[in-house]
């Protein structure tokens, strides 16, 4: 799942790996539980999240690398905010290949830049997160378009990505979700 900040990748990756039946990998999500828990992990993590900037390459892979192998992933899972980088995109595909499993589509959602701007500061007066700052979420944005937007182009020309519109009710953007992977909802 891809987009940039502020395109609902969490929410529609929540929706969608329930009906799939497959974990929800969100590396974000799992970076604010090790902030939460103060873990090592956390305690770095931090440092890069609150200034907006990607936490490096090789504790994100190593994470990821990590979660992957779980019984629970066997089945499938579904990535949301991984991989980020082409460094990510290496070791994600160097990873599939040792399990014998591949990419079955990169979904893409897309949004304005107007739109997703408005939904990070309204997500920042709802939720506080430290990082949706409007200094950090400009920055977040940016990194966004230097590292991981081109990746997008990359996933085009391999056949796998999807792209679907991501403004809209959460509902409607979910039916254009399922419709355009073929789940039965
Ligand atoms: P958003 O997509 O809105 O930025 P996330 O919850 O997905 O929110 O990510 C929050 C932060 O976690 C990112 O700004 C970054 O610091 C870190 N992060 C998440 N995924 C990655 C990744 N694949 N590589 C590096 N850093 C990541």
């Amino acid at each position: 799942m891809m987009g940039p900040p502020g395109a609902g990748k969490g929410t529609q990756a929540a929706v969608i790996s329930a009906m799939l039946g497959v974990p929800h990998i969100s590396t974000g999500d799992i970076f604010r539980a090790n902030v939460s828990a103060g873990t090592p992990l956390g305690v770095e993590a931090k440092r890069y999240m609150d200034a907006g900037e990607y936490v490096p390459d090789g504790v994100t892979n190593a994470m990821v690398r990590d979660r992957i192998t779980h019984d629970d992933c066997r089945p499938g899972f579904l990535l949301d905010g991984y991989p980020r980088t082409v460094e990510q995109v290496g070791e994600l595909n160097a990873m599939l290949a040792s399990a014998s499993q591949k990419l079955d589509a990169v979904l893409e959602l897309t949004v304005d830049l107007d739109e997703v701007v408005s939904r990070l500061v309204k997500r920042s007066s709802e939720q506080g997160r430290s990082d949706d700052t409007e200094d950090v979420i400009r920055r977040r944005l940016e990194v966004y378009f230097e590292q991981t937007a081109p990746l997008i182009e990359m996933y085009e020309s391999q056949g796998l990505l999807v792209q679907v519109d991501g403004l809209g009710a959460i509902d409607d953007v979910t039916g254009r979700v399922t419709a355009a992977l073929n789940i039965e909802a």
